[in-house]
């Protein structure tokens, strides 16, 4: 199966790529993974791609869709795979589809600004991938990863100045790319819960796997 995964920032894309992927037995994709592994890896793509998340803003087409593609060019996603965060302009969709690339389906997780928000605002992440949130998913121990023991951090771009101004972009730029999806009959629309699991159900159940 290959999937995309879409919504705002917050919504609950990564944490359920991150389930979907132990489901379907296919790999999770994140472009916004993949961009701060090359940030935290000194790379030059990584210098020029922090100068733009920072800031709330995407990172050029040309960048992100030559990593994509070389990326789901590998061996693990022969059998399909699931992409968190890609495409996020019609630019993007459309070099996906110029490049031969079909999908089954786009998942939409949809949640209102105001939601996305206090979401952002209590999330932690720990450098395992592992994501939390203190109130709807807190580790057991305080500030640490359930999965690898490290400390928990707040992303640089999940700062209260920084969420509006990705909030703006994606209302501006990746919304029209959902409706592009809709159009082709591709998209699947399921509303993001608090409850991570409720909604890991509600989106197996959408893509008849529950
Ligand atoms: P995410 O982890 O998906 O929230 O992405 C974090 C940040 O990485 C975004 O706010 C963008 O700055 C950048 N990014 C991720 N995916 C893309 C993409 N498809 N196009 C452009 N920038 C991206």
């Amino acid at each position: 199966m290959r999937l995309l995964i879409m919504g705002a920032p917050g919504s609950g894309k990564g944490t359920q790529s991150r389930a979907l992927t132990e489901t379907l037995k296919i790999p999770a994709v994140s472009t916004g993974e993949m961009l701060r592994a090359a940030i935290a890896g000194g790379s030059e793509t990584g210098k020029q791609a922090q100068l733009y998340i920072n800031d709330g803003k995407l990172v050029p087409d040309g960048v992100i869709i030559d990593i994509v593609l070389h990326r789901l060019g590998r061996k693990d996603c022969e059998n399909g795979y699931i992409l968190d965060g890609f495409p996020r302009t019609a630019a993007q969709a459309e070099a996906m589809a110029a490049s031969g690339m079909e999908i089954d389906a786009a998942l939409f997780i949809d949640a209102s600004d105001e939601v996305v928000t206090r979401r952002i605002c209590g999330r932690r992440v720990c450098g395992c991938g592992a994501i939390y949130h203190t109130e709807f998913k807190p580790p057991r121990k305080d500030g640490v990863c359930d999965v690898c023991g490290s400390t928990l951090t707040v992303r640089d771009d999940d700062k209260p100045e920084t969420i509006a101004e990705r909030l703006r972009v994606y209302h501006e730029q990746t919304a029209p790319v959902i409706a592009y999806y809709r159009e082709k009959g591709k998209l699947i629309s399921v509303t993001s819960r608090d409850d991570v699991e409720e909604t890991t159900k509600a989106v197996l159940d959408a893509l008849n796997r529950g």
